[in-house]
């Protein structure tokens, strides 16, 4: 019997969590011949999210629960979700219901039977939300694809259902900001995707605000690309094409430099040279930050090695 195991991050979600296993029940109930586990991972709700998860937990052995000391942000519980989970299939799935359950049947059946290894849900609109993030996403999705060596798919959600070749894959990257979209990019492994409308949620409100989808972005943006620090590399070259406009300038202006002439000039190229030197500290930054985050060399998707030596 295969074993579907669904991790839901929760932060301040007593809205909507009974809602969200009312539903979940219909699914269990319809896909019969599957085992379920929900880990819910309570990430430091100051309602009554846990009182609702321990509960659940009493009456319904398949909802089982992780709660953190305090609020250590979606990422970190979807982590803790891996870590505490072992299932056939694991599907990433949100507590309000904005990502249909009824979805569950379909992905199940495409990753089961091979056809993918992880089978993903993107909203085909983000019809109901506000005008400002839909643009503040289309432009972070734009500049992420340009300056990452990963392609991110616009509108694409967490929701979605992997094999255990992709779980694990995602279990092993233990790098601290973690910026789970990015990783199942860098990850690979055969993604389809199934689109679906945008829903609005089932009750509670969006724990996100600007501020933390700007953070969230920056985070993306720095843990899979090295473009902030290119930067004085760009920088470097508007201060040397300024010195030699300069000089080019000064020449038809002047028979000869005068002293500031030349201070104006030496300032200019000597921030050009500096700008280029803080580049090439940049590359070694980057370096040390990817060795630290420890990603593998290299991910297996499959074998076929005749009297090949074990791996090391
Ligand atoms: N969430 C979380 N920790 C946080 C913020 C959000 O675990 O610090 C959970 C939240 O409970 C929900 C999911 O992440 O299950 C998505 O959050 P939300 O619905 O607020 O985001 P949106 O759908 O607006 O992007
Ligand atoms: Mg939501």
């Amino acid at each position: 019997m295969d074993t579907i195991g669904i991790i839901v991050p929760c932060f301040n979600e007593e809205d909507v969590l009974e809602l969200f296993y009312k539903e979940m029940h219909k699914i269990m109930d319809q896909m019969s011949s599957v085992r379920f586990r929900i880990m819910f991972v309570d990430d430091g709700s100051r309602d009554n999210t846990l009182g609702i998860l321990r509960q659940l937990h009493s009456i319904d052995p398949r909802c089982e629960y992780v709660s953190f000391s305090r609020n250590f942000g979606k990422e970190s519980a979807l982590y803790a979700g891996f870590q505490n989970l072992d299932a056939d299939y694991t599907v990433l799935m949100d507590a309000d219901l904005q990502h249909p359950p009824a979805l569950i049947p379909k992905m199940y059946e495409m990753v089961s039977s091979g056809q993918c290894d992880c089978a993903a849900a993107f909203r085909k609109d983000r019809e109901g939300e506000s005008k400002i993030r839909a643009f503040l996403s289309r432009r972070f999705y734009g500049v992420m694809n340009n300056m990452s060596s990963v392609e991110m798919r616009p509108n694409a959600t967490d929701f979605r259902m992997m094999n255990r070749k992709v779980c694990d894959a995602m279990r092993n990257l233990t790098e601290h900001h973690r910026f789970t979209k990015g990783i199942f990019s860098w990850v690979g492994f055969h993604t389809e995707w199934i689109p679906y409308e945008n829903i609005e949620r089932a009750a509670g409100e969006s724990k996100w605000h600007l501020k933390s989808l700007l953070s969230y972005a920056l985070n993306g943006i720095t843990s899979y690309s090295d473009w902030t620090l290119k930067l004085p590399k760009y920088v470097g070259i508007i201060f040397i094409l300024g010195w030699i406009a300069s000089i080019i300038v000064l020449r038809l202006l002047h028979h000869a430099f005068t002293m500031p002439d030349a201070v104006f000039s030496l300032i200019l190229f000597c921030s050009g040279i500096l700008c280029f030197m803080l580049r090439g500290l940049g590359v070694y930054i980057y370096r040390i930050y990817e060795e630290d985050m420890n990603r593998p060399q290299y991910l297996v998707k499959e074998k076929g090695i005749t009297d090949g030596k074990p791996e090391e």
